[in-house]
């Protein structure tokens, strides 16, 4: 009965299709209603056949408790309402079951609730596992490196309270029994530039609030920050309780994974000293022979200076001058001239914003050191991951990291294009089912413009910014004009085509992406990505005696000033390409699952559901796309074998149990239902249904003969 009524309510005309290939007609418009119907009955999730569209809802909904998971456990996807619970559980037990490596792929945009949809999956997935102690512990480590990741790597944007500034990637590693035994986490491409400003509204980091509103005042008075007021990298300190809430079950994180108290107050004294740099000013001084020249300003006024050198464990002459001169080695002679007061601000945020990525990164690496899967457990794994990244970013005005982003995005889309659609595809030739061939866009030829190692985008930036001379984020946006600017994808001012378009400004390129056009200003292009430090500063925090920040070992390996090659470290454009062919090796080899994420409203609302705002994202998202090719083709095949567990009561010949060929058994079935032989198709191995329509008929005379 159950189960009739959530087949009904499924099709309930009030709450929409649970499956939008089931909309007839199927229009952009349609498919917007229906979710809109659904969104307003609290019906956030929706598939497109096992993909689910997850709107958020901003606000706690009673669906996901333990009664809930209990419910969705084991169960098909038709049998009950759309729920993330459902997918988790389908990943969980292909994994379990068929010993197929699984990947969840989350995206959205910022503000879509991708992150509560990968801490669902994952508690979902900590449920169905035993709760043997030693289990227990390896699921309550993998689950609290959620709060650690989230107070340095999340921050208040006007899009969301709580938005990670960094994309991640977690494999979690179970044995034969379903039982997580590990796992290791990737993180992409921080936002540091937060560190040292942040728009009017928005926050830094959670962490900096934390430490100040929840820190105990021994602990404040150790990391040198009781006596101050007010911190430049901090707007205004709006005091909130939860920062304080939030600081003690961070360092309760810290404790269950396993780090020491000494790492803890390291990690919080590098924080803290990032906080007290930024207070740190600079005035100029009477030039020397024509040179701009400067010192610090607080040095006079405040202790600040001795304190941060305390602090970072840094001789005070060897942070001062590091901040204010700049040596410069050419054959074997080195020069060192002072910096203007502009500079060294420049400098100190520099030196800022690479402590903390660096830290975050040393964050990351530490937690894997913890949930790595240990030898004695290092039987052949199960690996199941999760992705919560950035979706496609189109702003007012579109950066460097607007260009990471979108290009990120390109790489997954190539994803979806390969395992979904060319798979599906395959998978019907395998069974030799009779399909049409669907034509779909293959974005790989805008992968290439991004990332083709000779003429892309990515490699051009790399050219210029390692080519001596003088050069400029204009010269990068001509050479890219010369060598990209034949590209179908790319257009630019200089192009003939664009000369009248005054939407594209002289100092921007555009790239059609197969999401949209976004017009990228270069301003900051070159900097932004040559990443790296003036030397002076990478050595004297190598020559801290910090635990964490100097040394061989520590954050900046490249400031020993014993090395005479002068190696860069990589610049940021080749590192995230580089990370990025590893996330798409990772997740091709594995069975791909989506949740796609959608915001409603841009006002946090949960009764606003903006359309305008939706169908933009549906179209970047893919989605009409989707389901146009899961119509076009079989929403649901089953193994016959499985096919006759569940339908063998719908048929005499089936009942109770069926000896002969498993295709003839389901063909017994079939034929005894009423069902229009078009809507299916027998394959070699599985039955292929067009429509979730016909399943649901199927659920229905199964519950009638029960
Ligand atoms: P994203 O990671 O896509 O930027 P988040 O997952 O951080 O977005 O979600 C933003 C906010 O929306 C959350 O802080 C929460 O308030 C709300 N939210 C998201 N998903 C849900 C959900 N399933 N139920 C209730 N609230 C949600
Ligand atoms: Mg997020």
């Amino acid at each position: 009965r159950n189960k009739t009524m959530a087949v009904r309510s499924m099709l309930d005309e009030m709450v929409g299709v649970g499956d939008a290939v089931l909309l007839e007609p199927l229009s952009e418009d349609n498919f917007l209603d229906n979710l809109q119907k659904r969104f307003q009955h609290d019906e956030i999730y929706t598939y497109i056949g096992n993909v689910v569209v997850s709107t958020n809802p901003y606000k706690t909904l009673p669906i996901y408790d333990a009664e809930m998971i209990e419910k969705y456990r084991g169960r098909n996807l038709y049998e009950l309402p759309p729920h993330i619970y459902a997918v988790s559980d389908l990943a969980y037990r292909s994994m379990k079951n068929y010993g197929r490596d699984q990947c969840i792929m989350i995206t959205g945009e910022s503000g879509s609730g991708k992150t509560e949809a990968s801490k669902l999956v994952m508690k979902y997935v900590a449920a169905m596992s035993s709760r043997s102690t030693e289990v227990e512990t390896i699921k309550q480590q993998l689950l609290q490196s959620n709060p650690v990741l989230e107070a340095f790597g999340n921050a208040r944007t006007n899009r969301n309270d709580n938005s990670s500034r960094f994309g991640k990637y977690m494999d979690i590693e179970f044995d034969f029994k379903g039982d997580p035994v590990g796992g290791l986490i990737t993180n992409y491409l921080l936002e540091k530039s937060r560190v040292v400003r942040h728009g009017e509204g928005e926050r830094n980091f959670h962490i900096f609030y934390q430490i100040l509103c929840g820190a105990s005042p021994t602990m404040l008075k150790k990391l040198k920050l009781e006596n101050v007021e007010n911190f430049s990298y901090i707007k205004q300190l709006d005091a909130n309780p939860e920062d304080a809430k939030s600081f003690n079950e961070v360092l309760n994180a810290f404790d269950i994974i396993g780090f020491s108290r000494s790492e803890v107050d390291n990690v919080l004294m590098l924080v803290a000293a990032v906080l007290k740099l930024g207070n740190i000013r600079f005035k100029a001084i009477s030039a020397k022979n024509g040179m701009d020249n400067c010192t610090i300003t607080n040095m006079e006024e405040h202790p600040e200076v001795a304190d941060i050198c305390e602090m970072l464990s840094i001789k005070p002459h060897n942070l001062t001058s590091a901040l204010t001169e700049r040596t410069m080695t050419a054959r074997k002679e080195s020069v060192t001239c002072t910096l203007s007061a502009n500079e060294a601000s420049y400098n100190r945020d520099a030196l800022c914003k690479e402590i903390y990525d660096r830290l975050f990164t040393w964050l990351v690496n530490r937690i894997n050191s913890s949930i790595k899967v240990t030898t004695q457990t290092n039987k052949k794994c199960k690996v199941m991951g999760v992705l919560d990244i950035y979706g496609f970013e189109v702003f007012e005005q579109n950066g460097f990291e607007q260009f990471m982003i979108n290009y990120c995005n390109e790489k997954l889309q190539q994803i979806f294009v390969e395992l979904t659609l060319r798979e599906e595809q395959e998978e019907y030739v395998k069974e030799g089912i009779e399909w049409l061939h669907i034509d779909y866009f293959n974005n790989a030829i805008i992968c290439q413009l991004i990332e083709s190692p000779r003429s892309g985008i990515l490699s051009m930036l790399d050219e210029e910014c390692l080519r001596p001379g003088d050069v400029t984020d204009a010269t990068l946006l001509t050479k890219l004009e010369t060598v990209c600017g034949k590209h179908e994808h790319f257009e630019s001012r200089r192009d003939t085509r664009f000369l009248g378009d005054k939407t594209l400004p002289h100092n921007a390129f555009r790239i059609q992406h197969y999401a949209g056009k976004v017009t990228y200003v270069v301003e900051n292009f070159i900097d932004k990505n040559n990443n790296s430090l003036f030397r002076n500063l990478s050595t004297a925090a190598f020559l801290s005696l910090h635990p964490l920040l100097g040394g061989a070992k520590g954050l900046f390996p490249e400031g020993d000033p014993l090395t005479t090659m002068l190696k860069r470290p990589p610049t940021s454009a080749t590192q995230f390409k580089a990370s990025m062919t590893a996330l798409m090796k990772n997740l091709l080899m594995k069975n791909p699952n989506y949740i796609r994420c959608i915001k409603p409203n841009e006002v946090k609302r949960s009764s606003v559901f903006s359309s305008d705002l939706v169908r933009h994202q549906v179209r970047y998202l893919g989605l009409m796309e989707n389901v146009r090719v899961r119509r076009a083709g079989y929403a649901f095949r089953q193994k016959y074998e499985d096919c006759i567990t569940r339908y063998k009561m719908l048929s005499t010949k089936t009942w109770p149990s069926w000896h002969g060929p498993p295709k003839e058994g389901v063909k017994q079935i079939l034929l005894k239902t009423k069902i229009d032989p078009e809507q299916y198709e027998y394959g070699k191995s599985k039955i292929f249904i067009r429509n979730p329509r016909t399943l649901f008929k199927l659920e229905e005379y199964r519950n009638a003969a029960l």
